[in-house]
């Protein structure tokens, strides 16, 4: 069997051969989440786009790791160099400290991500654990030339960096592009060029998160975590860099940009961008009335929803299109996805009692084929999806005595929709997905039981809870934010 991966490349603007530049190893970093919101359908296309990246390298044997940053500091509004911390932001109206902001939707992103069954990545980093990679960094740029410091902030210069390395290749935007994008400089800034961006920020006396560094007090520019985290976790150069198309430019820009003016290397060998997802037609925000966040999906209370959809509905009904085409969500197309998630595990089910025949009518080897081509096809999961449900047919007619099928190949079908449908397209009925569910508020409760005990200073009952949970396998991890819990991993 095949297993030549195509992926569409940003960088080249076209498909190419997968190769790893390690023999059988993947490093692949995805942006994550900056949290300071509850999960919406924005952070799920991403993050089940690149689980099923994950999944299927895993299938083909790579070892992979997976690293997917949490953004905590640095992310300006608007994207921008100006403004207030988006963090600092909510905490200051919620009258939160950052952190406390931080903890809580982390968890909930967390949740979010498990009830969808997305696979944790194997590295989740946080920029602010990261403060002395990224300030290293940015001395190493400064010593290299290609940035300048001001007044406590230190800017990256591009167009010293354009005389050397090609700017906007990513982008296909080149300087004058950029430039026109941009306000003309009003005489109080302290950049030489507007095309110029902050990798170490001054912070102002209201500034809440802050670190000391060499150029005075400040906090990392947005763009320069993800380069520190995927150099120190992935190395230099590596394989797969990951996010949403509208991190493009500038974010993703600018840590080539980066890392170019740090250790004179390209990053990154193949950049994949997953596209936007819009509902009734219209971007998703918060002024829209639209704005539709993904436990609200869950349980079905926003005024525009007629029910609920269920995480798997959810995870169906992305997979339904290909991750670089647009998607609309609206009820019918949800309830049209519902169904067809429904026929498809109703026939896994009937697969199992199938009985066999001396000659098979349908050609299985055929079918898989065709599974494995639309995959290796720049992970084209609306052909797989076509394609299991020509098995779902199959299966239908089998049980209706219209198709037969032999022993061997009724195994192989069997392996073929455990394969395909649980294993890389990470479908699981919603029986089970409700039992995911169930677990985390289950869970939830037991840690804040143990955490009143605590508070009582009973500790024999807050010891008990933990001693127990450990040994069926379940960790509970104290912080200074509170105890969160995991599955111990069997290590081989
Ligand atoms: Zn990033």
């Amino acid at each position: 069997m095949t297993r030549k991966i195509k992926i569409y490349n940003t960088l080249s603007k076209k498909k190419e051969d997968f190769k790893p530049l390690v023999e059988n190893h993947v490093g692949m970093y995805v942006c994550g989440p900056t949290v300071y919101g509850d999960p919406h359908l924005g952070h799920a296309r991403p993050a089940i786009t690149f689980d099923v990246v994950f999944r299927y390298l895993n299938h083909c044997n790579y070892k992979v790791r997976y690293v997917r940053n949490i953004t905590d500091a640095g992310h300006l509004e608007n994207d921008s160099d100006e403004g207030e911390d988006k963090i600092s932001k909510k905490a200051r109206l919620e009258q939160l400290e950052p952190m406390e902001i931080v903890q809580l939707y982390t968890k909930n992103y967390h949740k979010a991500m498990n009830e969808l069954n997305c696979l944790s990545p194997s590295i989740e980093p946080r920029a602010t654990g990261h403060i002395i990679e990224q300030i290293e960094m940015v001395k190493k740029i400064l010593s290299n030339g290609y940035a300048y410091q001001v007044n406590g902030s230190v800017y990256l210069d591009v167009n010293k960096y354009n005389t050397k390395y090609p700017y906007g290749n990513l982008s296909g935007r080149n300087l004058d592009d950029t430039l026109e994008g941009t306000r003309k400089l009003d005489g109080q800034s302290e950049k030489k060029s507007n095309v110029d961006f902050a990798i170490w920020k001054r912070a102002n006396p209201e500034h809440i998160m802050r670190w000391p560094s060499p150029w005075g007090e400040g906090f990392p520019g947005w763009h320069m975590e993800c380069s520190a985290m995927s150099e120190k976790y992935l190395g230099k150069k590596f394989d797969i860099h990951g996010g949403g198309m509208d991190l493009v430019f500038p974010h993703h820009e600018a840590e080539i940009t980066q890392s170019n003016a740090c250790n004179n290397c390209d990053p990154v060998n193949f950049w994949m961008h997953n596209n936007m997802v819009t509902i009734d037609g219209k971007k998703m925000g918060k002024s829209l009335g639209n704005f539709i966040n993904l436990e609200e999906f869950f349980d079905g209370s926003h005024t525009k929803l007629d029910k609920a959809y269920a995480p798997m509905i959810i995870r169906f009904f992305i997979l339904q299109a290909h991750y670089r085409s647009t998607i609309d969500f609206s009820n019918e197309a949800l309830q049209a996805a519902e169904k067809g998630f429904n026929k498809l595990l109703a026939a896994m089910e009937t697969l199992q009692s199938l009985n066999s025949h001396k000659i098979s009518s349908y050609n299985i080897k055929e079918l898989e084929e065709k599974c494995y081509s639309a995959i290796n096809d720049d992970f084209n999961t609306p052909i797989l999806i076509a394609n299991l449900f020509n098995g779902v047919k199959v299966i239908n007619s089998v049980k209706d005595g219209n198709e037969t099928l032999t022993e061997t190949d009724l195994e192989k079908l069997k392996t073929l929709f455990n394969t395909f449908v649980t294993d890389i397209l990470g479908f699981i009925p919603l029986q089970e997905s409700n039992k995911n569910k169930l677990t985390n508020e289950v869970m939830d409760l037991v840690l804040k039981i143990r955490e009143n005990a605590k508070k009582n200073k009973d500790f024999d009952t807050a010891d008990l809870i933990r001693n127990e949970l450990e040994s069926f396998g379940v960790l509970i991890k104290d912080s200074r934010e509170g105890s969160s819990w995991e599955l111990k991993l069997n290590v081989e």
